[in-house]
């Protein structure tokens, strides 16, 4: 790949469809953003396309072309066929699409597809906080749980496409159940979802609870943000909630760090924000799990996303899988 090349980088969020042209350094030169449901639910496809053309365009009509796309959707990518997997949280309408050959074929350009947080993950790897490093784990708390790993600079897919699944493993093995059919997963206690769902359950009955009473008395109107604001308050619903929280991800590290020891792990997506004023109290508790030396080795750091980290992660995928393949030849 020419070093002045330019991708097109494409992510897939719940709410929000975000397309950059991205250059070899991670710079994001032109973005566009679009609603995920624009086109009506279950329409998420022709609002990709649409947004690749509108952003080609752009690029085209500033005299530059693009090498190849990457694009990262919310679920498991099968690694061998290429085809989207089940589930595709918010956009199920992408599951057993071979989404890279249809996109291909449309453009005339080289497309990749994988889960949005491997991409994610590779962007962190090639431009963001694990630059340089040869391995590295993305813990990606949002509304659910993501995650990703590179190790010794490949990404771990697994043979299904699940690998890296880290939000779905269980850090509390007697734990109760989880929506993605396992129980005690990372994502009950430390995914947004899961802390709103936790601290609604816990104020059942506590009709004097300062969280309800932030909530406006409606439990149903508990958001994990909210969690994190009253616990800063002292709460003790809420103090409860987010030490879980800590605890959680505290064991989550101990298995990241005694199970690959990596050089790097970035805790990023939505509730990374609410995180950072955590970072002491999240480390200490992955001090009761990991090995003391190995977690020494280990730079942990909590990096707030945003959407032109995940356009950058999907453009990281398409350079990834170019040079890959130019190796094996
Ligand atoms: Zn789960």
């Amino acid at each position: 790949m020419e070093e002045d090349a330019l991708l097109l980088g494409v992510d897939v969020g719940a709410t929000t469809t975000a397309a950059g042209v991205v250059t070899r350094d991670g710079e994001v030169l032109i973005e566009q953003r679009v609603s995920t449901h624009r086109d009506g639910k279950g329409r998420v496809l022709p609002t990709i396309v649409g947004l690749i053309a509108a952003v080609r365009a752009e690029a085209e009509g500033r005299g530059r072309a693009l090498a190849a796309i990457g694009v990262g959707v919310p679920g498991a990518v099968d690694p061998v066929s290429g085809r989207v997997g089940e589930p595709v949280p918010h956009v199920p309408e992408l599951a057993g699409r071979a989404l890279a050959a249809e996109l291909t074929e449309r453009f005339g350009l080289p497309v990749f597809v994988d889960n949005d947080v491997n991409a994610l993950a590779l962007g962190e790897w090639m431009f963001g906080a694990g630059r340089g490093a040869g391995s590295l784990v993305v813990l990606a708390p949002g509304t659910s749980f993501g995650a990703g790993i590179v190790l010794d600079g490949r990404v771990v897919r697994g043979a299904a496409g699940f690998g890296g699944e880290l939000g779905h493993a269980p850090v509390k093995f007697d734990g109760g159940p989880c929506w993605c059919g396992g129980r005690g997963c990372l994502a009950l206690y430390a995914s947004g979802r899961g802390i709103a769902e936790a601290a609604r359950a816990r104020v059942a009955g506590l009709s004097d609870a300062p969280l309800l009473a932030a909530a406006g008395g409606d439990s149903r109107a508990i958001t994990a943000p909210l969690v994190f604001r009253a616990a800063r308050e002292g709460d003790p619903v809420a103090s409860s909630v987010v030490d879980e929280a800590c605890r959680a991800l505290g064991a989550m590290l101990g298995t990241v760090v005694n199970g690959l020891n990596p050089e790097v792990v970035v805790i990023t997506g939505g509730v990374a924000e609410s995180l950072v004023p955590l970072a002491a109290q999240i480390l200490a508790r992955a001090g009761e799990y990991a090995f003391g030396r190995a977690l020494a080795a280990t730079r942990v750091t909590i990096v707030p996303s945003d959407k032109r980290t995940s356009m950058r992660g999907a453009a990281a995928l398409a350079i990834y899988e170019i040079e890959r393949t130019a190796r094996s030849r």
